[in-house]
């Protein structure tokens, strides 16, 4: 439960923030409670304004890969911040971290950084239905692609007609321009592309899912985007926000082996500041102003600041290299919580992919967002709330991905480990079974 700070605060932001909050899943709602204030992290760490310490399994959603405040980037950052926050004019930092970025994913032949994420995806969109002249756009129910208009949309009834609003104040006309399928249904995006395929521009999808819990890509899904889309004319865009320097330095794509047209990065390429990328095949980011016709622009893009912590972001990952030792991490971590679930007989399905985990209160498969709604959101509220207590952080919602940091340690994993286990105790078990 939030402390008593956390409490008198969250009375006065309610009185001038929307909901007391800038993003709405930081209000709790969800998980029940009242949110907690954070006031500093370091390395694994969070306190929050209480002065109560948590081990950090949200990590910003995902940016911070190398922990809270390490030490070399924010010093890069403040090395650039002294020599001035911002020009609105070119600077060496950004060439040196678009070139990094194409090092790492070939793929962004041409790049262009944004300020976050939903801008980047909303440009690539753009970008995409530009190049092809087309104006259809198909994503996957579940995955989300910042809260660009077109992009909030659910299905409309049966998979191959065209989607409404998922949100209030997205136009029907706007929703029409998107189709929206099932994940790991290659059947649906056939017979989606059998009716529509002319007149679809894109696929945007998460290679891997994170955004209705971790959901990972059935072994020949993906290809047979790649093949669809290239058959129709299409373009296939990866959103690879989450998994961009967090499942590998290459992101999704170097594991996959597959080439999209289009990547949309952010999170950890900004090393927790706000900065985002897309790029792609230069025939078709050629289009982009000042080269092309397509107009995007910001007056932050490729901010100093934002580009050093990025770039010394990246440099440390491929430095270090951590990601052999984060999936091992996150295997032994998930194997402890499949076992401490299963002896106090609490129905649970732990999807995971290298450094990145989803508990679902299910003890059905996961595999796309109908089967993840089957999981409990008041399970997940009494088990997020009993980790609180315990002193670890976890995503306030069911549907989103805990991730580690390399500030993670074994021994930190293994306090935690028997943190979940207690937490697990207090998860209301399905009637008829007592453990
Ligand atoms: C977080 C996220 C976005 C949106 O990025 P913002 O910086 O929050 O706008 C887009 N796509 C995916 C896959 C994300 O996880």
């Amino acid at each position: 439960m939030a402390g008593m700070r956390s409490r008198r605060l969250f009375a006065r932001a309610q009185k001038i923030l929307v909901g007391g909050v800038n993003s709405p899943v930081r209000a709790f709602k969800s998980v029940g409670g009242s949110p907690v204030f954070m006031r500093s992290g370091a390395g694994a760490v969070l306190t929050d304004e209480d002065g109560k310490r948590y081990l950090d399994f949200c990590l910003s959603w995902g940016p911070l890969i190398l922990g809270h405040a390490r030490r070399e980037v924010l010093a890069a950052a403040e090395r650039a911040l002294r020599r001035g926050s911002t020009f609105g004019a070119a600077t060496a930092a950004e060439v040196e971290l678009a070139e990094r970025i194409r090092a790492a994913l070939p793929s962004m032949e041409l790049v262009r950084l944004t300020s976050s994420g939903t801008e980047a995806d909303m440009s690539a969109v753009r970008v995409a239905r530009a190049f092809t002249g087309r104006d259809l756009i198909v994503k996957c129910a579940g995955c989300y692609h910042g809260h660009v208009d077109s992009l909030l949309v659910a299905a409309g009834s049966g998979a191959t007609t065209l989607g409404v609003p998922d949100s209030a104040g997205v136009p029907r006309a706007w929703a029409r321009t998107t189709i929206t399928l099932p994940y790991n249904d290659p059947k649906a995006f056939e017979a989606a592309f059998s009716r529509w395929g002319k007149r679809i521009a894109a696929v945007i999808i998460e290679p891997v899912a994170a955004n209705m819990g971790v959901v990972l890509p059935k072994s020949g899904f993906l290809e047979s985007l790649r093949r669809v889309t290239t058959k129709h004319g299409s373009l296939l865009i990866f959103d690879e926000v989450i998994t961009g320097f967090r499942l590998a330095y290459g992101g999704w794509q170097s594991v996959c082996k597959i080439k999209p047209d289009l990547t949309v990065l952010g999170k950890i390429v900004g090393g927790g500041l706000p900065l985002a990328a897309y790029g792609g095949r230069r025939d078709i980011m050629r289009l982009v102003a000042p080269l092309g016709p397509v107009y995007q622009a910001g007056t932050l893009s490729g901010n100093p600041v934002a580009v050093a912590a990025g770039l010394e972001t990246l440099r440390l990952l491929k430095e270090e290299n951590p990601y052999p030792a984060l999936a091992r991490r996150a295997g032994e971590l998930t194997a402890r919580i499949r076992q401490e679930a299963a002896a106090v007989g609490v129905p649970v399905t732990v999807n995971s992919v290298g450094s990145m985990f989803t508990v679902f209160f299910t003890d059905h498969p996961v595999t796309e967002y109908t089967s993840a709604l089957q999981a409990d959101a008041g399970s997940y509220g009494a088990f997020f709330r009993a980790l609180l207590e315990e002193g670890a952080y976890f995503p306030p919602a069911q549907w989103e991905a805990a991730f580690l940091s390399s500030c993670h340690k074994p021994a930190d994993l293994d306090a935690a480990a028997r943190a979940l286990g207690r937490a697990l105790r207090r998860v209301p078990r399905p009637s008829g079974r007592r453990s």
